[in-house]
């Protein structure tokens, strides 16, 4: 029986009309966009679970902030409003906007990544892997075995294999890996939470081989939310205190701020030591890509919406609403018997489409395959997270195999309602059930040498 969903802590206040499309419109759509989620129009998609990155619905305050963006070039009074946010919440001594999380990567990445370096996560997200990859180190990923196995429910499958880091260190010698990353919540690994003890012990291991720890924070509320709910040490404390105390253990952070901030543009580089040598080189490079560090390829306006985003993401009613939304669809799920990475994620389910598909190998994409059908079924536009997304190996070009093949189901934030949550549950139980008819995958007929899956060209594998 699925479970009650938590009522929404808000009412609408605009609305924003969809368009229904038949099947058959949806067919000629998706066949048009080469099979390609990215390529398809907005306007296409009935339900948009892409992503969940800058596709929240910002409150009639940040609406209201945005009418008094300070719009000067350097110093703008959003700006201050801004750090002074960021610094209360995250604790760091210096904070630099950028204009979204891969940018923050662009400017910090290589200023301890190049060439023969290693940079170890417990999961790079794509554009972080491919931000390593650029400056010209090599990712390893490096998640706990758990994390691994979507049918198995623990707590905390995105933490790091603290061990299996310590050996991939000692293997590539200490002076090698330029960089931890740990990701919060684990994107990849389906969204899944980072405990505090797993932080404070990875932070251990870096500060003995005198390494130096990013935190990847697209989700750190999220992450947040779950160490209170399953963390003992941590079940007293606010939400605040405990993204104060995650982030302590760490030198600095990336952030793309379309998440968890809970605004539609917008990211940000911390760094915890005020008198850290590195600031100087984040405004220069800042300066040359993104634009003067007051404002770093933002509006004044955005940097007035992040700074009650900041906020308004780590309040707990939110929180419990957000992920009482997850759970209740999860619940559906379990009760088709659906798997899915479990238990659920901070930002949707992320479905083993192996599980539906087993037929189908990895190299015909079966993450892209349920895509596809869940955009033909219902109108719901998903993405492949699995061997599709992966790639290919940089230095041998050969397809790749991911540990698993997901489709994610992205959730936007304070966007969708509780009917909106059942189409999805109907549409993956209608494209489940008539699984076996799929007797094959999709090829690639065109790619891009880097982050392949958004650009893409694909087409049905013949008999
Ligand atoms: C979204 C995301 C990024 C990249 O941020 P953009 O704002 O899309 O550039 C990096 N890391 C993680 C974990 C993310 O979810």
């Amino acid at each position: 029986m699925a479970i009650k969903y938590v009522p929404e802590p808000f009412r609408i206040k605009m609305v924003e009309p969809l368009t229904m499309m038949t099947r058959a419109e949806r067919e000629e759509a998706i066949k048009r966009a080469d099979y390609n989620m990215f390529r398809l129009k907005g306007s296409e998609c009935y339900i948009d679970l892409l992503t969940d990155s800058g596709t929240n619905a910002m409150s009639d305050k940040q609406w209201a902030g945005i009418m008094q963006g300070d719009e000067a070039y350097a110093g703008a009074s959003s700006y201050y409003r801004f750090v002074d946010a960021a610094k209360d919440i995250f604790g760091y001594g210096f904070i630099q906007p950028v204009h979204q999380g891969r940018a923050a990567e662009k400017v910090l990445f290589p200023t301890f990544l190049s060439q023969g370096k290693y940079a170890i996560s417990n999961m790079f997200f794509d554009t972080t892997r491919a931000h390593v990859i650029l400056a010209g180190a090599r990712p390893i990923d490096c998640c706990c075995e758990e994390g691994k196995n979507p049918s198995l429910r623990a707590k905390f499958k995105g933490n790091m294999d603290v061990e299996k880091m310590e050996e991939i260190i000692k293997e590539k010698g200490a002076e090698n890996i330029g960089l931890v990353v740990m990701t919060i919540t684990n994107n990849s690994a389906g969204g899944q939470p980072v405990s505090m003890k797993n932080m404070r012990e990875v932070s251990e291991v870096c500060k003995k081989y005198n390494i130096p720890l990013n935190i990847d924070a697209a989700r750190y509320a999220e992450n947040s939310y779950f160490v209170k709910r399953d963390e003992e040490e941590c079940k007293d404390m606010t939400i605040k205190e405990i993204v104060k105390k995650m982030f302590s253990y760490a030198d600095m952070c990336t952030m793309s701020a379309k998440k968890d901030t809970i605004v539609n543009m917008g990211g940000m580089i911390g760094i915890k030591d005020p008198e850290s040598p590195l600031i100087l080189k984040i405004k220069a490079n800042c300066i040359s890509y993104e634009g003067f560090y007051t404002y770093g390829g933002l509006n004044g306006r955005d940097l007035e919406a992040l700074a009650i985003g900041l906020y308004e993401g780590i309040d707990e009613n939110y929180l419990k609403y957000r992920n009482g939304q997850m759970e209740y669809l999860a619940s559906r799920l379990d009760d088709a018997g659906i798997a899915y990475q479990a238990p659920i994620g901070g930002h949707g389910p992320f479905i083993d489409a192996a599980q539906i598909y087993p037929h189908i190998p990895y190299y015909e994409f079966p993450g892209q395959v349920l895509a596809i059908e869940l955009y033909k079924e219902a109108g719901i536009r998903t993405c492949d997270i699995g061997s599709y997304m992966l790639g290919n190996d940089p230095d041998t070009g050969k397809q790749l195999r991911s540990d698993n093949e997901f489709t994610r189901l992205a959730i936007p934030r304070r966007v969708y309602t509780q009917s909106h949550i059942d189409i999805m549950a109907d549409a993956l139980i209608e494209v489940r059930d008539h699984a076996k008819e799929i007797r094959h995958g999709y090829k690639i007929t065109w790619e891009p040498p880097i982050l392949r899956h958004f650009q893409a060209s694909l087409a049905p594998v013949e008999n």
